[in-house]
């Protein structure tokens, strides 16, 4: 059993596949874009570009 994670911003759980931001620092995770959006501005964090597939509406 894998442990569950909070979202870094709201503490919800971020579920299978949670919304990642990657730092120099550390790597955070998000339960929504909408958390990471606004984590990215509090924190006036620069994302590193990654490799990230866009299509997040289909469930398989
Ligand atoms: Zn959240």
């Amino acid at each position: 059993m894998s442990e569950n994670k909070a979202c870094d911003l709201c503490s919800l759980d971020v579920g299978v596949k949670p919304f990642m931001l990657n730092t120099p620092e550390k790597q955070y995770q998000f339960c929504c874009e909408g958390c990471r959006g606004i984590f990215e501005m509090l924190h006036d964090i620069k994302e590193t570009p990654v490799q990230n597939d866009q299509n997040q509406s289909n469930k398989s």
